[in-house]
């Protein structure tokens, strides 16, 4: 007997006798029970057939009883019905007849179709002919996993040093895989469980990673195993694959764990022989298993492999760095101490580099980018020390531990200290971050990357063949990509191997490009800020900066770039205070170095923010006699869909006033994330981290007391950015957004997947549950009305309560990722404005002419300044309009709607089903 396609089944019965009227059918169809104690759970029982399905049969009070089916309908046009491929038809026949359950017979000469009722009412097919499946019950929404039908069974490992988002990889792997109709192993300590074998393979099912996204470092362990790196060892693992029939390896992990499985690949037809003809496995075996896909996928927080922008883990690194460089800087700053601090990375500074820009640091040491100078002693003395007389009370100088002077020496923080105190008789101290740098729960975006990159790793199992080589999954141009394993790792050596060779400049070309960049802006914003980058008078601006629209995290950090820069290159910053309102009162003034000191960390906004629009809500008349009367030669609007409306009304304001005639720059901020122009708005990625945070605690409370569903209402506007992806990473059971809606027929599908959950979980466990909603979604299913329907509906079985997270989403301290994306933009901006205005100016200086008001008319110089993959992009704002939703306040397409049914199929959509 066989059911096809199947490995387990879930009924739920609502009352004893019901459940034990069930128990008695299926044992005469020739289940076994599982549990032989004399003392069986009198509510739940598992029942196997074989080795092939099993059945769980649960009593609940608050199950749905299924509707029966008419006698007098054609039971073979129900679409649910689930199938039986059974030799003895005739034995099981009469078994059933002393049951009494109904049936239909079906029968054709060709084969014997037998529809039976069992007593919850489920349509059963009886068939002596195995190609006959039309069943769907259940799990039956699961896909068969191979085109041949044999289950694919898949191993996921974590190995080498641990990086948070490791856990959630696994979470993605074990419930895409299921979905896909995959076993799934997870491999316990790294590559020492393959060699082990045994109980550190164990198979895993949809319950085993409940919460794994929220939870830091790996839960199934990480080990260094020195007998993979000898052949015995390896040999040994082969051997524990095939006696577990496991034919795809996932692995997660460094360099090295990735060097290990693409060695492990090359080797594995020789040691399938070996075993063969040492007689470990027999000739079937040998047959059977005579390729080994392997999949490999960087968990690590060093973000040192080549051919992905980012890995798993890097950025959750960078944010407990941050913690600590923000928190040491309040006591330097308290003391006017000057504090060396050390972070991970032997050969790469990416965490180096990105804490130092998104902290302010004075100083950076890197491996793949020594000094130039010989005394770079001297050099970093002269740097610190020009801040110091500029007003810094504060000195931080981040060395990676991997950092070395252009002749391999290495640059140590005591060191760095020693100099420090000597020679500028500072106060130094130095601190080693060390392995805080692994710890906590991950962050938004590591959870994010680590679950699309899991999905991808079971995808490019299930597409592999015998030729295709291992892939790496990374993430390029803010695209999940598939890259020859085998090719990352030899790049990846190639970088130590060029910094051996004092080849730095194919060290940094071997890194992502936008690495390459944003040293070259470090390096022009901190070091060389002596005005050596300054140019000539006559191309000097003055340049006004805005806030609009809401608080966002990151404003004040690209503000404090724009200034530095600009006094750096002798342009004149100017600050408007409160928006456009405070534009029009002409409420200006010029910024210094020292008054931006420190904005980096802050949030909020420090010029004051307005959501007036110019032409709408203030008049524009004004506005460009106080851009004309103060000498504005250049706007920088930091903002979020209003400050878009502002600039689109500036361009078209244009022809009126020549005062306009000037370059503008809108960098998005906004937590919304609806500014056309950008993937990514400043503040979208602080305020994920705080939903990511809020709702951790909301779960963690539902669970604690009671079977308790949280309806957790987020911001958005019309968008559904922000319910999509904190939704994504918190394991929302769904979410409510704009773009979709919410109706009568979509709560109560919602309701009844709540209940086949709720019926499925362990009785005695209290599992809390999260749903997100956009705040916007419908005027009717109030984020209350969705709840109380959950708590009417949930009757026993579960509570409900909402939460609304308002401003809380705005953040304290903007995350890294904010911070470094504003310093990003905010240096381009000035640039594009130098860029934009230089022929204007020349011409005037040439010609002796004074400087005039019009310095451009071109459309393409008011802008959006965005990020688009991996590049720092300018989009007129005139051709963002045709692809605006202006009566929405959004793009008319959302590059992360792809992520939208990932999250009902992650939260077992499809897998939990109390069929009617
Ligand atoms: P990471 O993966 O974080 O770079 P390691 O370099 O310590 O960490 O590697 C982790 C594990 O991967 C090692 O303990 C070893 O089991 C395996 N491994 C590393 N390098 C190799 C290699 N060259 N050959 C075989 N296995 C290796």
């Amino acid at each position: 007997m066989l059911a096809q396609g199947l490995s387990h089944i879930i009924f739920n019965a609502s009352n004893k006798e019901d459940f034990e009227r069930t128990l008695i059918f299926y044992k005469s169809l020739g289940f076994k029970s599982i549990t032989d104690s004399p003392e069986e759970d009198t509510r739940v029982a598992w029942l196997k057939l074989a080795s092939t399905v099993s059945i769980k049969v649960i009593l609940t009070a608050s199950a749905i009883p299924q509707r029966k089916p008419a006698g007098d309908t054609d039971w073979s046009l129900e679409e649910h019905a689930l199938a039986f491929s059974i030799n003895n038809i005739d034995a099981v026949k009469s078994k059933l007849k002393e049951l009494d359950a109904p049936d239909q017979d079906h029968s054709d000469k060709n084969s014997t179709k037998l529809y039976v009722l069992d007593p919850l009412n489920n349509i059963i097919l009886l068939t002596n002919k195995p190609a006959i499946l039309k069943a769907t019950s259940a799990a039956a929404a699961v896909e068969t996993a191979t085109a041949s039908g044999k289950r694919q069974k898949i191993a996921v490992l974590t190995s080498g040093g641990d990086a948070p988002g490791m856990n959630a990889v696994v979470r993605a792997v074990v419930r895409y895989g299921i979905t896909k109709g995959c076993d799934i192993f997870a491999v316990y300590e790294g590559y020492q469980g393959l060699v082990d074998g045994g109980d550190l393979l164990k198979k895993m099912d949809w319950k085993s990673v409940r919460g794994w996204l929220a939870v830091g470092g790996t839960t199934i362990g990480t080990a260094r195993c020195m007998p993979f790196k000898t052949r015995e060892g390896r040999l040994k693992a082969a051997e524990n694959l095939v006696l577990n029939g496991i034919d795809a390896l996932i692995v997660c992990g460094g360099d090295g764990s990735l060097t290990g499985a693409d060695l492990f690949r090359n080797e594995w037809g020789g040691l399938v022989d070996e075993l063969l003809k040492t007689k470990r496995i027999s000739q079937e075996q040998a047959n059977a298993y005579h390729v080994l896909t392997i999949v490999g996928l960087v968990g690590s927080i060093d973000n040192d492999m080549s051919s992905t922008d980012i890995t798993i883990g890097a950025v959750t690194s960078l944010h407990r760095i941050c913690e600590s460089v923000d928190a040491v800087s309040t006591t330097a700053l308290s003391h006017s101490r000057a504090f060396v601090i050390e972070v991970m990375g032997r050969h790469c500074g990416w965490l180096a580099l990105m804490a130092g820009i998104a902290t302010g640091a004075d100083f950076v040491f890197i491996p793949e980018k020594p000094p130039k100078e010989e005394d770079w002693e001297s050099l970093m003395c002269s740097v610190v020390e020009r801040h110091r007389h500029l007003g810094k009370r504060k000195t931080v100088v981040i060395v990676a531990e991997g950092a070395i002077d252009k002749n391999l020496n290495p640059i140590k923080a005591d060191y760095l200290k020693d100099i420090l105190t000597d020679r500028l008789g500072l106060d130094t101290r130095v601190t080693i971050l060390g392995h805080t740098q692994r710890g906590g729960a991950p962050a938004f975006f590591d959870r994010l990357l680590a679950t699309t990159q899991g999905l991808e790793a079971v995808d490019a199992v299930l597409e592999a063949t015998a030729d295709t080589p291992s892939p790496m999954i990374g993430m390029t141009d803010n695209k999940i990509t598939r890259f020859p394993l085998m090719k990352a790792v030899a790049l990846t050596h190639e970088v130590a191997e060029a910094i051996s060779k004092k080849n730095f400049a194919r060290a940094m070309e071997l890194r992502d490009p936008q690495f390459a960049e944003e040293y070259e802006a470090y390096h022009a914003t901190t070091i060389l800020d002596d005005c050596s980058l300054g140019l000539p008078a006559h191309q000097q601006l003055r340049i006004a900066i805005i806030h609009m629209g809401a608080p966002a995290g990151g404003m004040n950090a690209a503000t404090r770039t724009a200034v530095r820069y600009c006094l750096n290159r002798g342009h004149t910053p100017i600050a408007v205070n409160n928006g456009f309102a405070g534009l029009a009162r002409g409420s200006m003034s010029e910024m210094t170095w020292m008054g931006v000191d420190g904005w980096t960390a802050l949030g909020g906004s420090e010029l004051g923010t307005n959501r007036a629009v110019p032409g709408e809500d203030i008049d524009m008349g004004m506005v460009t006699y106080q851009i004309q009367k103060n000498n504005i030669q250049a706007l920088m609007i930091v903002g979020g869909f209003e400050a878009f409306v502002a600039i689109e009304k500036l361009e078209a304001s244009r022809d009126q006033y020549p005062s306009l005639r000037i370059p503008i720059t809108l960098i998005p901020a906004t937590i919304s994330n609806n500014v056309p122009g950008t993937d990514y708005s400043l503040g979208s990625d602080t305020s994920l981290n705080a939903i990511v945070n809020s709702c951790d605690a909301i779960v963690q409370s539902a669970q604690s007391s009671r079977r308790r569903v949280f309806v957790v209402e987020v911001m958005g506007g019309r968008s559904g950015y922000l319910a999509v992806e904190g939704g994504l990473v918190v394991g929302a059971n769904t979410v409510y957004i704009p773009e979709e809606g919410i109706n009568l027929g979509r709560l109560q599908s919602d309701v009844e997947h709540l209940r086949a959950m709720y019926t499925d979980d362990d009785p005695d466990k209290s599992e809390g549950r999260i749903i997100l909603r956009t705040e916007d979604v419908s005027k009717t299913y109030t984020t209350e009305v969705i709840s109380d329907i959950l708590k009417e509906e949930g009757d026993e079985m579960f509570d409900s309560r909402t939460a609304v997270l308002g401003h809380i989403q705005q953040g304290v301290t903007p995350s890294p990722l904010d911070r470094i994306r504003a310093t990003r933009l905010a240096t381009r901006s000035i640039q594009f404005f130098e860029e934009h205005t230089a022929e204007a100016l020349d011409k005037a200086h040439e010609s002796g002419s004074p400087v005039p008001i019009e310095l451009t008319n071109s459309k393409a110089s008011v802008t959006v300044a965005g990020i688009s993959g991996s590049a720092a992009i300018f989009t007129p704002v005139t051709d963002l309009l045709p692809i605006t939703d202006m009566k929405n306040r959004k793009p008319r397409n959302a590059w992360w709607a792809e992520h939208r049914p990932i999250i009902d199929m992650l939260a077992g959509r499809g897998h939990f089903k109390i069929e009617k």
